[in-house]
């Protein structure tokens, strides 16, 4: 996204020296597409992923599937998404949403890639789509996951993984701390979600991959684990998930 123009290189660099080795940069329309498999492409630990997100919506058709599909045929890409349905923004009409949500999922499966899921107050419409077209062999993510205990045991129970983002840093965010503590270490994933949602201490700031740390702290103090726990079982999750190497620590 544009908000990391300026400094892409150093916020690698501060990712690395952080301890988060692999970084996926995520599509959000054709163009961010383009450019995160342009990114993938020029660095070794960098995955792509590519879809048409809700806000987006108006832009999919058979022309951007077609694109995206080609995409997708680059070996960096590693995963069909950030797909899905927002009810918070509504940036596009609900029904576009929709009908790109559920073309999107059947394209994920076609392409036998991991589909990623953006959930936003939409959970029995984004769960009734998952019913209709799934299941899905190659697996997905539920990311920055927002719900309670009970959505987070749906998803769980539908053989989604559940991606926690800074948010579980929050002093108030006692839902999303309860659910982070019930989700099982098998499958769960730490995410920025950048720019947005950075945590605690950088809470209302440009958001980067190295705070990851931040929130995988956060997950080892709910669970009663150790930090060295999370990250080696967040990054296990990540690397079965998206069937990438498993970076050496
Ligand atoms: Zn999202």
């Amino acid at each position: 996204m544009s908000a990391y123009e300026d400094d892409c290189l150093e916020i690698i660099d501060r990712a690395q020296a952080a301890g988060v080795k692999t970084i996926f940069t995520v599509g959000i329309d054709l163009q961010s597409s383009e450019a995160a498999v342009h990114l993938a492409g020029r660095h070794d630990n960098i995955y792509a992923l590519v879809g048409i997100h809700p806000h987006h919506a108006r832009e999919a058709g058979p022309a951007a599937y077609r694109r995206l599909s080609e995409l997708a045929g680059d070996t960096k890409v590693i995963g069909y998404g950030e797909i899905g349905i927002d009810l918070c923004k509504d940036y596009a009409p609900v029904a576009l949403q929709k009908k790109a949500y559920l073309e999107q999922l059947h394209l994920a499966k076609e392409l036998e890639l991991p589909v990623i899921i953006h959930d936003r107050e939409a959970h029995a419409e984004i769960i009734a789509g998952l019913q209709e077209v799934g299941p899905f062999p190659a697996g997905g993510l539920i990311h920055c996951f927002s719900g309670d205990k009970e959505v987070a045991r749906r998803f769980v129970d539908l053989g989604f993984y559940l991606s926690i983002p800074g948010v579980v840093t929050f002093k108030k965010a006692l839902e999303i701390q309860e659910a982070a503590a019930s989700i099982p270490l098998d499958r769960l994933l730490v995410e920025t979600d950048g720019p947005f949602l950075a945590p605690e201490p950088w809470r209302g700031k440009r958001n980067e991959p190295a705070y990851t740390l931040y929130t995988a702290e956060k997950i080892a103090e709910l669970k009663n684990i150790s930090l060295d726990e999370v990250a080696r079982r967040t990054t296990a999750n990540a690397a079965r998930l998206f069937q990438i190497p498993l970076c050496s620590r």
